[in-house]
């Protein structure tokens, strides 16, 4: 299980892929967040102290094996060089020529990135004279990237297999280990809060987590679909009929093994999302032509309750569309119980992280995990191609 680290092998002089996960959001060519840039940097600091010759890899968007001028990683590389205080050089294809210019002016304690994977579709398809390509750029490889840990891609498994497997950089490594922990050896109670929308990546983690965890809150969207199997009346609500067997059976495992799934007994309720103020309902049934848009004051109360001995909680999924502050109090007050709880806090899931800023409540988490799906596949005890091909220890 214990995986090697840029911490097991000397970087001096070496030409060091580092696969990041660079996918910031663009707006007009600026960086609007450049907070997954900032969190490779310890990284790339310490290969570049060491004399590493760095040469950075990341994909952004989805160009589908097109070159798409705006999906360009030149900013990055600005960006990065601001940083970092040094010149970041710029590579403008990820393989070839253009790739092997820049790279073999690079001295040691240099750094350079070479431009969007996916302008390859050899990226996402998993090619391997794409991945030989790669792989020919560089003496050891650093796997960087969590937040596409779940994808059997090129830069992500294949090249990194053809040099004998990768090394894991710090951000990779902390997120092993919280997850990890929350899966092999958790403090307990062991409370799981789950919620927003996508009943499809989540259904696998609750059932992975009935076993380990104490109990299982569930809010948001996709409360609704057990509520229904319970046989409620959830009017408008977000129902997801694809999933009704699995929400059964998890309610039903989670009796055989005396766990507790708790489900929101009231609701803040609407006739759309847009509306100024939702109607408090206190009553687990939601009546026809209304949608459940937030958990109720009670289910908070009790959610709290549930939160309160907690000496470890994993939270995904926010407990309302908190987008509109009419139905942000209930993902509030969770954010802020879960604050509260004296042990490890963990939370993955993009929307789930925005709600805790909007909160205000990002530094009270001791691990913001960079990796929505992965996490979660992570977390329903999938092995991930991303993290099989890190060297074994
Ligand atoms: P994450 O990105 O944290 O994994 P999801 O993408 O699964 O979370 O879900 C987040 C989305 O779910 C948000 O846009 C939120 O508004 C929405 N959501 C949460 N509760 C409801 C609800 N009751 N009805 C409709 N949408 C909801
Ligand atoms: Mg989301």
């Amino acid at each position: 299980m214990a995986k090697m680290t840029v911490e097991d092998f000397n970087p001096k002089g070496k030409r060091v892929l580092v696969r990041c996960d660079f996918n910031v959001p663009l707006k007009d060519g600026k960086i609007t967040d450049n907070e997954r840039i900032v969190r490779s940097l310890p990284t790339i600091r310490y290969l570049l102290e060491r004399g590493g010759r760095v040469i950075l890899l990341s994909h952004l968007g989805r160009p589908k094996g097109k070159i798409v001028p705006e999906m360009s990683l030149r900013p990055v590389s600005a960006e990065l060089s601001n940083l970092l205080g040094r010149e970041v050089l710029f590579a403008e294809d990820c393989i070839g020529d253009k790739a092997l210019d820049v790279i073999s002016n690079l001295d040691t304690g240099d750094c350079c990135l070479l431009e969007n994977l996916r302008f390859h579709k050899g990226e996402t398809s998993g090619d391997d004279a794409f991945a030989n390509s790669l792989a020919s750029l560089g003496d050891v490889y650093v796997s960087e990237a969590f937040g596409t840990a779940h994808r059997p891609h090129a830069s992500v498994y294949l090249a990194p297999m053809k040099m004998g497997g990768s090394y894991a950089g710090f951000l990779m490594m902390k997120e092993i280990e919280y997850l990890g922990s929350a899966l092999h050896s958790p403090e307990h109670p062991y409370v799981v809060v789950l919620g927003g929308v996508k009943l499809e990546t989540k259904i696998g983690v609750i059932d992975k987590l009935i076993e380990i965890a104490d109990r299982i809150l569930i809010g948001g969207a996709l409360s609704y679909t057990f509520l229904k199997v319970k046989g409620f009346n959830i009017g408008n609500s977000v129902f997801d009929e694809e999933f009704v067997n699995e929400a059964e059976n998890a309610l039903s495992r989670a009796d055989a093994l005396k766990k507790q799934i708790l489900l929101p007994v009231d609701h803040i309720v609407a006739e759309s999302v847009e509306v100024k103020r939702g109607t408090y309902i206190d009553n687990i049934d939601i009546p026809d032509g209304l949608m459940g848009l937030d958990i109720g004051r009670e289910t908070i109360e009790i959610y709290k309750q549930a939160l309160r001995d907690a000496n470890l909680v994993v939270w995904n999924g926010p407990m309302g569309y908190f987008e509109n502050d009419a139905f942000f109090v209930g993902t509030r007050e969770i954010a802020r119980a879960i604050a509260e709880t004296a042990g490890k806090k963990i939370v993955g899931g993009g929307d789930t992280v925005s709600a805790i800023k909007k909160a205000g409540l990002i530094d009270a988490f001791d691990h913001i995990s960079t990796g929505g799906g992965a996490s979660l596949e992570f977390l329903e005890g999938k092995e991930l191609p991303g993290i099989i091909v890190i060297r074994d220890k």
